[in-house]
């Protein structure tokens, strides 16, 4: 990649900032976005220059394709400010290269990589100062792409468009969060889409996660569509389980989305030296380990909330409790990867990238 910023994308700034009216110490999640978003179409063949300008709502014919056949993909990914004002991404490729594997599973063509990061840092230079300092903030950066072309014959797209929508965020408290096993239905199959980061797998989940909801359930952890034996992730967070001194989690596959957070737990384990195997985990298995108190911790792993702990799980109608642990691993995994995040501590992975500046 080369170190200039193209200069071709076309900006049309806003006359008139909204930070002034936001009440950053009291933000809930993905509901504020900042003053500039940024398009990009896909026509005749090829990615158009990149657009930025004002946030707000876009035209689309009624029968584009995205509103009836669902070719719909985004991204989750946080910028953070350093102390000198530098703003920084986290393992940023990892995001784009998962957006062209979504892509290509949705038959929607791939966004080049240098496009991606001259238009998203562009767009971070004209709304830096919506990145807040202070201990937790960061920006949610959303990008996206769905399917425009207007007709109703089910067949991909010839026409796309991608945005890249902002949100300042806080390190969220999410509160108790316990977790329902899933026995009955199921977020995804083998040789189907649940690695990709699309719209569908989240439509997909909101009826049977209410359904949790309603019984007392933050959030259902799936499991192997064929045989509902085997824990694999939840649907919005991979799922880390502790029995003893080790940490279990399942293996990436067809199935589970490849988590930037999850990869990054895995190595800073790796790299502490503890206990780390990844694996198929057997809901039997952490049944057990619940009942003879092995079991000590579960949380779930995503950019969103990093590390979310999980407080107790219910299987076939029995809930278990996990004890309230002073030294989490979950707590340890939280601090490191913020730490890293915000430039507090040293990056020795080389996951942080330096926006350049405009
Ligand atoms: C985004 C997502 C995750 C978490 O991935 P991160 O890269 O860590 O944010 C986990 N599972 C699903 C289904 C997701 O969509």
């Amino acid at each position: 990649m080369s170190t200039d910023i193209n200069t071709s994308i076309d900006i049309q700034k806003t006359t008139k900032s909204n930070i002034s009216q936001i009440d950053f110490s009291n933000l809930s999640f993905g509901n504020v976005f900042t003053d500039h978003m940024l398009e990009c179409d896909f026509k005749d063949g090829q990615w158009q220059t990149v657009q930025i300008r004002p946030y707000g709502p876009i035209s689309l014919d009624p029968s584009a394709k995205v509103f009836h056949y669902g070719q719909a993909i985004f991204e989750g990914m946080k910028a953070y400010k350093g102390e000198d004002d530098s703003i920084w991404l986290f393992r940023p490729e990892e995001n784009h290269a998962r957006l062209n594997k979504s892509a290509v599973r949705l038959a929607i063509p791939e966004f080049p990589k240098e496009l991606f990061f001259d238009g998203l840092e562009t767009l971070l230079n004209l709304d830096k100062d919506w990145i807040q300092k202070d201990e937790g903030s960061s920006l949610y950066i959303r990008p996206f792409v769905i399917a425009t072309e207007a007709g109703v014959s089910a067949s991909p797209a010839q026409e796309y468009k991608l945005m890249i929508l902002c949100s300042p965020a806080q390190s969220y408290y999410s509160g108790e969060v316990r977790v329902l096993f899933a026995d009955t239905y199921s977020r995804s199959a083998s040789g189907g889409v649940g690695f990709a980061k699309c719209a569908g797998n989240y439509a997909g989940q909101f009826y049977p996660t209410k359904l949790a909801n309603d019984a007392g359930y933050q959030q259902v952890v799936w499991t192997d569509a064929s045989t509902h034996e085997n824990l694999e992730e939840a649907g919005t967070m991979n799922v880390f389980f502790r029995i003893g001194d080790t940490l279990l989690t399942a293996p990436t596959s067809d199935r589970i989305l490849d988590g930037v957070t999850r990869k990054s737990v895995l190595a800073i384990a790796e790299d502490e030296g503890i206990n780390v195997t990844v694996r198929t985990i057997s809901v039997f298995e952490i049944e057990e380990a619940a009942k003879n108190g092995n079991l000590l911790e579960m949380f779930g792993a995503g950019t969103a909330a990093v590390i979310n702990p999980i407080t107790g799980f219910c299987f076939q109608g029995v809930d278990y409790e996990l004890p309230k642990l002073t030294n989490s691993y979950a707590a340890h995994f939280k601090e490191r990867i913020t730490g890293i995040q915000t430039k507090k501590s040293e990056d020795t992975f080389g996951w942080t990238y330096k926006v350049r500046k405009i």
